[in-house]
């Protein structure tokens, strides 16, 4: 048997059951890829002592490093901390230090506090605690002849936090100069699956060691591209000159237009018909996009057009709502009338009703006005009506993001 090198052991009867999926393991083998290691065993036990004692010593029999997931609350199913002590033979020894870190969290959020919390402070002995800023139950690692083990929380929102900024640095320090491969992430939208592999199939083959992997979502191929030498770097520069503007790097589509937008000190306004307020829900997930973002108003019906955004009721009777000329005369009002220095509106048809011979279910217009012009895109979108409503707010994105990066 080939010796392992990281081992993922989720803990939880919910997840055998399949009550709950084991979003972990995806989460700890993504992260762990950044820094050039592979996850190569997963097991999932159950709340059973005796069962987790035997799964870390399986799995620390064959890894260089374990990560455990769940099982730390203060209960008395939560198991982690006693089948560690046992499974490396080391007594659980009273933590003062996690002790009053799980004091002070209860007293800050005024929660009474049960008797029983102070089990979370055992932890087996010579045991290093991982802080948990977004929860009770402190993580804990234990490390011995170039072995690693870590236990975290099992709810996402603590564990991916403790993962990025205890393990990761750790396992990079330790790992680090015998990483197998190098990693490059990035993200193009507005063209095909096909078209880009065309493109990055003959650039990576020109390097040995280098693959890539897409795969798609929304009308964004992400890519990832490994080395197993060497910097990505050279070869990221020639997917850049040949994607060109295609190419949206790292982050989603919002972030990088949001990062735009307050970098080039630019503001923005949005009307929407057929997202239904979906382009200001993504917006409003950028943090910090206040100082960018004026208004976002969902505008439906014909009247609604006319009164907030004074586009002429004459217009939409001669060419209908969901027109060329209506999305230009809605982007350009949205901007006038909040103010922005850019209009954003989108129109359309998300079915899976109301469609045409000469206006078909999935048809947007999607428009933007920014330093005096309005651009104006057409486009039929596939899918149900969710799927029609993603496709246009990220398009519409888009159009911003490219008018940004030429205005
Ligand atoms: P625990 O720390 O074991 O009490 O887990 C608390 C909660 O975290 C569970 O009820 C799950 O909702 C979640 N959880 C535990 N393990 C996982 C996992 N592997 N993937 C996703 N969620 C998990
Ligand atoms: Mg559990």
């Amino acid at each position: 048997m080939r010796a392992s090198r990281v081992a993922v052991l989720s803990t939880g009867t919910e997840l055998l059951r399949g009550r709950s999926v084991d979003t972990n393991l995806a989460s700890i083998a993504r992260a762990l890829e950044t820094i050039g290691l592979e996850v190569d065993y997963h097991a999932t036990g159950p709340d059973d002592l005796d069962r987790l004692v035997e799964e870390i010593r399986l799995a620390s029999a064959r890894a260089e490093v374990v990560i455990l997931t769940g099982g730390l609350g203060p209960t008395e199913d939560d198991f982690t901390r006693r089948a560690a002590a046992e499974a490396f033979e080391r007594p659980l020894v009273f933590q003062p230090a996690a002790w009053n870190a799980i004091r002070s969290r209860f007293r800050r959020f005024r929660i009474p506090m049960a008797s029983i919390n102070r089990r979370q402070a055992f932890l087996p002995r010579a045991a290093r605690i991982l802080p948990n800023p977004n929860g009770s139950a402190p993580g804990f690692a234990v490390e011995s002849a170039g072995r690693f083990f870590f236990a975290l929380p099992g709810p996402p929102r603590e564990m991916i936090p403790m993962l990025q900024k205890r393990v990761l640095p750790r396992l990079a320090a330790a790992f680090g100069n015998r990483a197998r491969f190098r990693l490059w992430e990035g993200r193009v939208f507005g063209m095909p699956e096909g078209s880009v592999d065309e493109i990055v199939r003959p650039i990576v083959a020109r390097r040995r060691g280098a693959s890539y992997g897409l795969t798609v979502s929304g009308g964004t191929v992400n890519i990832t591209l490994r080395v197993e030498r060497g910097s990505p770097l050279p070869l990221v520069r020639a997917l850049r000159r040949k994607l060109g503007l295609f190419l949206i790097g790292p982050k989603s589509l919002e972030e990088t237009v949001g990062d735009l937008l307050l970098r080039k000190r630019q503001t923005i306004a949005i009307a929407e018909s057929c997202t239904g307020g979906l382009i200001s829900h993504k917006l409003t997930s950028v943090s910090g996009i206040s100082a960018a973002l004026l208004e976002g108003l969902v505008c439906y019906s014909n009247r609604s057009k006319t009164a907030r955004l004074g586009v002429p009721a004459e217009l939409i009777r001669r060419h209908g709502a969901v027109s060329p000329e209506v999305a230009a005369a809605m982007a350009e009002g949205i901007a006038r009338t909040a103010g922005a220095d850019a209009g954003i509106a989108v129109t359309g048809i998300a079915g899976p009703s109301g469609g045409s011979k000469k206006k078909p279910v999935g048809l947007v217009w999607h428009a933007v006005h920014y330093r005096g012009r309005t651009r104006v895109e057409r486009r039929v979108f596939p899918g149900d009506r969710p799927a029609v409503k993603d496709r246009a707010a990220n398009f519409a994105l888009d159009l911003v993001r490219r008018a940004l990066l030429k205005g």
